[in-house]
């Protein structure tokens, strides 16, 4: 049998298959291409081209895709072959450098928010040449952006790699002050912890919810759900187990390094994490495990749910952001270094992104915002919707040493002088952890903990790269041609303290009273994606965003509607549902089982003469008044629901939908999950929570 160490990337083009099959010269054109950026040359696209068809038809592939990650949030491919007819009635497989670069899918279909009129309807794709062609069944897939004709980006790569460029440029400037000019690039890394719920197919197939909206709209709570704590790292079933064998192997395969699996808070919840990789690579990354944890489920008989909020009364599903700036050469700029001169880099960095996310928290908020999310955030399972930073205690007490001109503790009563030479050595503190915040500082890292386990990581690591990147073009301009650059930074380090330390805090997240304090101090909390997409296009969004060029001013607007879009969609969907649900299923259900306890307390009668004892009629009359609440409130759901349907501009719609439709589906689902809690589970349409969550 093979070894993973055999089979790990093995269906991968990467760096050892093109050192191994291309050229020289070639490999060496497309490293500068990959590694620094350099325009890649036609005769060098075709050279690479040639060698991937020969790698992958060796494989077995016959077709190629473009890849790529359209406005959807989900991946697109479109195949075509490698075939192409020989004069002698036979075909031989081509695939030009052409092909290789660029693509021109119709996709009228995707989401465009008015960028793009469907009569010039053909986006074209281009190659992605810093993350790695794969193969995916007999598919040779590569990489690629999205962009319409005119250049604006349809796709959530392309300001992914915009933003990875601002940052890598503004980095740099900061370095060079600090005499480390011979960084060629500065990397993003992340490391994305994936949650997600698997439940047995044949439940899943009985509930319309869980097909049409990827969560149960009903469900009264299980008697079990993880009050006992003793799911989170629980020994993992044998079903589980063998699902997540065949996922590592799989995932394996595609070179992403899967890493860690153990079972999460609540029952049924699994948590995978990969070795961290660059975000670009990350991301790709990610976006084909929530794919392939979906289809290696499919074999095992279970359905593998990436919804943010499946069940109701138990966790929802995240997914933990690990965010770290590195050089090129290695080093780490969010690790405290081991000298007071590399001390003083750290903290400016860290700095940067203090004040990033002080400034750009709304960004952040957006970044997250789904339907799906609004779940989520602020339920006491998941960071509020409130952004903060955590620092430990240790950092903390720098910055306040630092802003107050007093001695910091751990230094022999030294002044916390930036003088690069007076700065003290701290220690990463790693037993530090709090678990409620929204952005902690990890020892070496960030780890932001707001995305939703379904989002695409790409969204919340342009927002913070370029928030970040913007805080370090701040510094640099103020700090490029100083005289004294040590007093010039220890006074920017200090204002950047007290400016932003309101964004600072190491308590309990999931407190009432922080909600209450960091309104106090002036942070926003956006509860919903209706209350916050709309500031996605504020004047110093907008301006910050465009002039770093990660966005086009068009290119906000765009996704601005469709976010909202897809919230109203997703809303209405589910809000329908609910409606047939109730209509077609519960209330019939809860009817019949009604009329069978009444007939048997006829029955009684008829028997003994008695009265009908209290049990049949209590529950007669309860069940009745339960179905006359269903049918209203049934009735009431529909009424808002077409009233917001009707509504034209989206993002009053969404405004609507968040006011209206919400809360009566709310109502609709209490009436129901009651008269569940009532009927003989035998007349019970649909699987309950106890079956779905302990049916593994
Ligand atoms: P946790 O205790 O939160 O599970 P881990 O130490 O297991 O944290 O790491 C979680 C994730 O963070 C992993 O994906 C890991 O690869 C990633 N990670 C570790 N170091 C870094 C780093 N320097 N930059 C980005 N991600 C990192
Ligand atoms: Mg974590």
């Amino acid at each position: 049998m093979e070894t993973v160490k055999e089979y790990f990337g093995s269906n991968v083009f990467d760096d050892r298959v093109m050192k191994a099959m291309l050229p020289g010269n070639v490999y060496a054109s497309l490293r500068e291409t990959i590694d620094e950026g350099k325009p890649l040359d036609v005769s060098v696209a075709n050279a690479v081209a040639a060698a991937m068809r020969d790698w992958a038809v060796e494989k077995g592939a016959t077709h190629y895709t473009h890849w790529f990650q359209p406005l959807t949030g989900i991946t697109a491919e479109k195949h075509d072959g490698f075939i192409s007819p020989a004069p002698d009635g036979g075909v031989i497989l081509e695939f030009s450098g052409k092909e290789l670069i660029k693509g021109e899918p119709d996709a009228s279909s995707f989401p465009s928010g008015g960028l793009r009129a469907t009569f010039e309807a053909r986006g074209y794709t281009a190659w992605d040449p810093t993350s790695y062609a794969f193969i995916k069944g007999k598919t040779l897939c590569i990489p690629t952006a999205f962009c319409a004709y005119g250049g604006a980006a349809l796709d959530k790569k392309t300001p992914l790699l915009r933003s990875m460029e601002t940052l890598s440029l503004q980095a740099k400037r900061i370095l060079k002050l600090f005499g480390n000019a011979s960084v060629k690039r500065v990397i993003t890394n992340v490391g994305p912890e994936q949650e997600y719920f698997l439940v047995d197919k044949k439940l899943y197939d009985q509930r319309p919810d869980l097909r049409l909206t990827g969560r149960t709209l009903f469900g009264a709570p299980a008697p079990k759900g993880q009050e006992m704590d003793d799911h989170y790292f629980g020994v993992i079933k044998p079903r589980v187990a063998a699902f997540m064998e065949e996922l590592n192997d799989e995932l394996w395969k595609l070179g992403i390094l899967a890493k860690t699996e153990h079972n999460e808070v609540a029952p049924a919840q699994h948590e995978l994490a990969p070795i961290y990789s660059t975000v670009n690579v990350a991301t790709d990354h990610n976006q084909l495990t929530m794919e392939i944890m979906q289809k290696v489920a499919a074999r095992h008989g279970l359905v593998c749910l990436l919804h943010e909020k499946p069940f109701a009364g138990v966790n929802g599903s995240g997914k933990h952001n690990n965010w770290s700036i590195t050089t090129d050469a290695g080093q780490n700029l969010l690790s405290p270094g081991e000298t007071p001169y590399e001390n003083a880099q750290f903290l400016l960095f860290l700095c940067a992104v203090i004040k990033a996310v002080d400034d750009y928290q709304d960004l952040l908020r957006i970044s997250v915002a789904t339907a799906g999310n609004d779940h989520r955030l602020g339920a006491n399972e998941a960071p509020p919707a409130v952004v903060s930073i955590f620092l430990g205690d240790e950092l903390t007490a720098v910055l306040e040493a630092i802003e107050n001109d007093t001695p910091y503790r751990g230094t022999e009563k030294t002044q916390m002088k930036l003088g690069v030479d007076v700065l003290p050595k701290f220690n990463r503190d790693s037993t530090d952890r709090n678990r409620t915040s929204p952005f902690a500082f990890t020892g070496n890292k960030f780890e932001f903990r707001m995305l939703g386990s379904s989002n695409s990581i790409a969204c919340a690591n342009i927002m913070l790269n370029a928030a970040v990147a913007e805080s370090l073009r701040i510094y640099a301009d103020r700090l490029e041609g100083v005289e004294d650059f040590e007093t010039a930074l220890h006074d920017m380090i200090k204002k950047t303290i007290k400016d932003h330390k309101r964004i600072l805090f190491n308590g309990n997240g999931y407190d009432d009273a922080w909600l209450a304090e960091a309104e106090k101090r002036g942070l926003t909390n956006y509860r919903t994606t209706a209350d916050c997409m709309p500031h996605l296009l504020d004047q110093k969004n907008v301006d910050m965003l465009t002039s770093l060029g990660v966005f086009r001013p068009e290119e906000l607007t765009s996704r601005c509607e469709i976010m909202l879009e897809n919230y109203c969609k997703t809303i209405l969907i589910e809000a329908r549902t609910m409606v047939s649900m109730a209509k077609t299923q519960i209330a019939p259900a809860v009817e019949g089982f009604t009329a069978d306890v009444a007939q048997n307390a006829a029955r009684k009668k008829a028997f003994d003469g008695s009265l009908p004892c209290s049990y049949e009629a209590k529950l007669v009359s309860e069940l009745s008044a339960l179905t006359d609440e269903i049918a209203l409130k049934t009735d009431a759901l529909e009424k808002a629901v077409s009233a917001a349907a009707d509504v034209a501009d989206v993002i009053k719609q969404s405004a609507e939908i968040r006011d209206t439709v919400l809360p009566a589906m709310d109502a609709l689902r209490e009436a129901c999950d009651t008269a569940e809690t009532l009927t003989d589970k035998k007349c019970w349409p649909f699987p309950n929570y106890a079956e779905l969550l302990f049916g593994v």
